[in-house]
């Protein structure tokens, strides 16, 4: 089977996600990916507001990183918890992988909505779609068939996945019905300019970083590789290094960029590719994961100089099959 495919019982199994959430009367725990991104948050806190709006025993765990944190109220936040009560439900989302879930262990009914097409489909429930743009984007479908009463708190973050993963409506994955699916958001108050411009903002740190990131670009295979990577000595400003992948991916040429930033346990690189090469095939190839066009992986017990060479090795192994070496 094509994990890239779009889920031709789509709207049955979302219906069927609604019909148990709207039963439920025991308490159900809504989580999302380590590093969570914008659809991370955004779609989890838009179907947690959801949930509590029609009286549900709703928890919201997840730790947004500093650029998100503006869109939830201190009161939506839940800690981790190590086990979860007898009867409860788990809504995963995002996560295109049980392990990737992070706050929750991954037990109880488990409901799993993603769009990432490498995701094995775990859960009692897994609706995967990677036709869509945004898990969000899911989650608006699967608000509409609770039938919640739409208003800007809900629209907002709903919102918010879709622009982050579409990157502000400029991505192939930006479909005429994410255009509608986003023109109806809008409609119910968001605030789409103090939106997006929310979404940008960066600490001081932020900028003074990019600096130092921007110095270690390096160019591979003759321009059509550009990496970049967080210098250890900015490690500890590494919450705000998330989306430089997309600052190098501009470069004239380039087909694939890489970003590898070192951590505890490995190397994490983020990918991100053009012009028929696959990100995803390259993040498989170092045991990761993700969309075709957006992808990445932890390199486990590695410094940086391991990494940079199994990065090379994946990337020439891709080039060469999408017949640019
Ligand atoms: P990013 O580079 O922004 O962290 O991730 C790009 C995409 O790849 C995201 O959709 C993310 O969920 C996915 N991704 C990133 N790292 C991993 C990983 O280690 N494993 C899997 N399965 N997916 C990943
Ligand atoms: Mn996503």
């Amino acid at each position: 089977m094509d994990g890239n495919a779009p889920d031709p019982r789509y709207w049955e199994k979302m219906r069927l996600v609604a019909e148990v959430l709207k039963a439920v009367e025991g308490p159900i725990y809504i989580a999302t990916h380590v590093d969570p991104d914008g659809d991370a948050i955004g779609s989890s806190l838009g179907l947690y507001r959801s949930l509590k709006a029609l009286g549900k025993e709703a928890y919201w765990v997840a730790e947004p990183p500093r650029f998100l944190r503006f869109l939830p109220k201190e009161e939506e936040y839940s800690d981790p918890v190590d086990k979860l009560p007898v009867g409860a439900t788990l809504v995963a989302l995002d996560s295109a992988e049980p392990s990737r879930v992070v706050g929750v262990p991954v037990e109880g009914f488990v409901i799993n909505i993603d769009h990432h097409g490498t995701n094995p489909r775990f859960g009692h429930i897994a609706v995967v779609d990677p036709s869509k743009a945004a898990t969000a984007q899911m989650v608006k479908d699967l608000i509409d068939l609770l039938g919640v009463e739409w208003t800007a708190e809900i629209a907002t973050p709903v919102l918010t996945g879709i622009l982050t993963d579409t990157g502000n409506f400029r991505f192939a994955n930006t479909t005429p019905e994410v255009l509608r699916v986003a023109a109806e958001l809008v409609g119910y108050g968001v605030k789409l300019a103090e939106l997006t411009d929310r979404l940008q903002f960066r600490p001081p740190s932020y900028f003074r970083l990019m600096g130092q990131v921007l110095s270690t670009v390096a160019f591979h295979f003759g321009g059509l590789l550009v990496t970049a990577h967080l210098p250890e000595e900015a490690k500890r400003e590494e919450e705000d290094s998330d989306d430089f992948v997309g600052l190098i991916r501009y470069v004239e040429g380039s087909v694939v960029s890489v970003f590898l930033r070192k951590r505890e346990e490995g190397v994490k690189v983020s990918i991100r590719s053009r012009g028929g090469v696959s990100a995803q095939n390259i993040a498989l190839k170092l045991e990761g994961g993700g969309h075709v066009p957006a992808a990445g992986a932890t390199l486990k017990d590695v410094d940086l100089d391991r990494a940079y060479e199994l990065v090379l090795e994946a990337v020439a192994e891709e080039l060469r099959r999408a017949g640019y070496l």
